[in-house]
């Protein structure tokens, strides 16, 4: 299948590990020019760096850039960036770390407010501020606009101990959903893809505070992850990136406003 994704320009943040590398990676692979950003220069360039080897793509059609998406400022600094040296803007995958693990009694006004601005905020402001270019994107012939948020299940289905996670998640589904009507008829899609429990820095972190809450070992802590999946097993990023290019291709221009599990059969509800 052709995914008509060659030369189309995407830019990926969070992407210096985990799934948001994992999603830069495949979509360079696929043909896009990818600028791919997070807190640390050094761990970007070398984030970059990988994907070039791993994939065989010159290191002219990435672009390593330092945003932390809690500050405005360098939200529109980062898309300024990629829009002078590439000219345009196709693609947006929203990312960032996941905010910490814990119950009600654990969190200060100050906590709640860090979680939002990491995970719903930041989200808001990167569509804004990318909104004037994949408008400007999808108006071309042949043109494409896709917005994608990286979330998690949470938003479907709240994890008892990601009380964070499980607010903010719900409030960029909300988003997400009037975006996706708002911006439909101009034919930019926006999606929400949720990750279930997928290898990566985040999910061997919250094992180790687990393993510390509980005394279980990190092993049986997987073990009853894996088991809550229907696949019997943990995803892996590739798998969840799979997804992420799919949704982000010409071949996905009839979906928007859906929010999609990847989550190896976790969640239980019929839809
Ligand atoms: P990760 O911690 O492995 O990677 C997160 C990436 O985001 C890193 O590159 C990090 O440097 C970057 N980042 C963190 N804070 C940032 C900031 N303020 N500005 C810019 N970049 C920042 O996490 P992951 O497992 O890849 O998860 C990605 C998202 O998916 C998170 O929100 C996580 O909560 C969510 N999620 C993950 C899983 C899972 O099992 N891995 C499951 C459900 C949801």
């Amino acid at each position: 299948m052709d995914l008509g994704l060659q030369d189309r320009i995407a830019l990926v943040t969070g992407a210096s590990s985990g799934l948001g590398w994992a999603a830069a990676r495949e979509l360079a692979r696929e043909g896009c020019k990818v600028a791919l950003c997070s807190r640390s220069e050094t761990r970007i360039r070398q984030a970059a760096a990988r994907i070039a080897v791993e994939t065989g793509v010159a290191e002219d059609r990435l672009l390593p850039l330092v945003c932390d998406v809690r500050e405005e400022a360098q939200i529109v600094q980062v898309i300024e960036q990629v829009v002078a040296h590439w000219g345009q803007l196709n693609i947006l995958v929203t990312n960032a770390g996941g905010p910490p693990a814990g119950y009600i009694g654990d969190f200060t006004a100050d906590d709640w407010r860090a979680a939002l601005e990491l995970n719903l905020l930041s989200t808001i402001n990167l569509c804004r501020h990318a909104l004037p270019h994949l408008r400007q994107a999808a108006r071309k012939p042949n043109g494409l606009a896709r917005i994608l948020m990286i979330t998690s299940i949470s938003a479907k289905q709240p994890i008892p101990n990601l009380y964070l996670s499980n607010a903010a998640r719900a409030g960029v589904q909300g988003f997400a959903k009037s975006l996706a009507e708002e911006l439909g008829p101009e034919g930019i899609t926006v999606n929400t893809l949720l990750p279930g429990y997928t290898r990566t820095e985040r999910l061997a972190e919250l094992a180790r505070l687990q393993q510390q809450r509980t005394g279980r070992s990190v092993e049986e802590i997987e073990a009853s992850w894996a088991e809550q999946a229907a696949l019997k097993r943990l995803g892996e990023p590739e798998e969840f990136a799979a997804a992420v290019v799919f949704l982000a291709s010409a071949r996905a221009s009839y979906i928007t406003g859906v929010a999609l599990p990847v989550d190896g059969g976790r969640s239980k509800h019929l839809l």
